[in-house]
């Protein structure tokens, strides 16, 4: 799944779909973003996955439909609420690897362009980040 989400991130955001992530790098305050849509693309195939694969008696299909609401979950906790502090949930978090995750996400989105950029992971945190 942290693949899955780096390749998108890298490949599809800051690519042919840069014009929905482009607000979430540049923010304009307002409530949501266009890049809040990308929760949509990932909710829809994993509700349509558990859904026939619960039909259909497929249990890989259940798990795999499964494994993205979960990360869909996890992301929006990591992303959404630890790193962008949308709600202030874990504001005073002094936990070694949340803040790695923190500073990583920061160096991202230090670059505000389509092109360049670095750390496009969430939960894989390259060494150097737990250093300073
Ligand atoms: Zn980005
Ligand atoms: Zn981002
Ligand atoms: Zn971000």
């Amino acid at each position: 799944m942290e693949g899955g989400a780096w390749l998108a991130h890298k490949y599809l955001m800051h690519g042919p779909l840069w014009s929905w992530h482009e607000d979430h790098h540049k923010p304009n305050g307002n409530l949501f973003q266009k890049n809040d849509r990308f929760f949509l693309i990932f909710a829809v195939p994993s509700w349509l996955s558990i859904m026939f694969g619960m039909i259909y008696q497929f249990q890989f299909l259940t798990g795999f439909g499964a494994g993205i609401a979960v990360y869909g979950l996890v992301y929006f906790l990591v992303h959404d609420v630890l790193i962008h502090r949308r709600f202030n949930w874990f504001d005073k978090t002094e936990n070694k690897y949340f803040r790695a995750i923190r500073k990583a996400h920061k160096a991202h989105h230090k670059n505000q362009f389509k092109q360049g950029g670095i750390c496009f992971g969430m939960l894989l945190v390259p060494r150097k980040y737990f250093h300073i």
